[in-house]
């Protein structure tokens, strides 16, 4: 078992763990679940990550930061009508002529 992510609360724990579930890896949160047990603790105290498979590690690592940066976004590029460019679906605008996405593949 290998340490993944320290959350800054439960819920967002909980949400990394949700969205690891669904890749099929199998993870644990520990530090919040101290709280319950113990009278006294820290405040600094954050619930983490845990992977429990140690092959998932990388992987999971790669999800965690897809998780925390722009959802997925589906579809193909598109490609500039002025200048050419092929622009990924994340994006409305071409980054390199600032050309409006012509919404020819929706
Ligand atoms: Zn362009």
């Amino acid at each position: 078992m290998l340490e993944l992510y320290q959350a800054v609360d439960r819920v967002e724990a909980q949400m990394l763990k949700d969205y690891l579930d669904q890749q099929d890896i199998a993870s644990v949160i520990l530090g919040d679940l101290l709280s319950g047990a113990a009278g006294e603790l820290p405040a600094n105290i954050y619930p983490t990550l845990w992977v429990l498979e140690d092959d998932d590690l990388i992987r999971a690592k790669r999800l965690t930061e897809q998780f925390f940066s722009k959802p997925p976004v589906a579809g193909d590029p598109w490609r500039c009508t002025v200048c050419g460019e092929s622009i990924d679906p994340g994006f409305e605008i071409c980054w390199n002529c600032a050309t409006p996405c012509s919404n020819d593949n929706e």
